[in-house]
């Protein structure tokens, strides 16, 4: 690579693939989506793999893939996440799209803030700006 870039300008910021599955993810899922999941396999070891979907009417998409990504992982597993249970990953992944939180949607809205009894327009906690449910 051969770029010159002037003095005092910043490089451009770099695209990882974590960056690059989380902005592929936000093309399939957005505030208040519920993230499907399954246990696919359990390994003699007891590490349990799970698949990940949105379910749409057009049908599953299966996100397994870039959520593995966009959380710096190879595989869905509770090898990886220390944990096979859907909410901690669904969890996980909303604070990866949302690192910033999210503007409230109303009354969709899957924040716990409104459970707490807290009104507000922004949740400043992305993880749970995304609901789970086991197939
Ligand atoms: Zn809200």
């Amino acid at each position: 690579m051969n770029q010159a870039y002037e003095r005092g300008t910043p490089p451009p910021p770099p695209v990882t693939k974590r960056q690059a599955a989380i902005v592929r993810l936000r093309a399939y899922l957005s505030v208040g989506d519920t993230v499907y999941g399954v246990v696919r396999s359990v390994s003699r070891t007891g590490t349990r793999t799970l698949d990940l979907y949105k379910l749409t009417d057009a049908g599953p998409t299966y996100l397994s893939g870039w959520v593995a990504q966009a959380l710096g992982i190879k595989r869905v597993n509770s090898g990886a996440l220390r944990s096979s249970d859907l909410f901690t990953i669904v969890y996980e992944l909303g604070y990866s799209m949302w690192p910033d939180g999210f503007d409230c949607i109303g009354d969709r809205c899957p924040s716990n803030d409104h459970s707490n009894g807290h009104l507000t327009m922004h949740h400043a906690n992305g993880g749970y700006a995304l609901r789970s449910q086991s197939l």
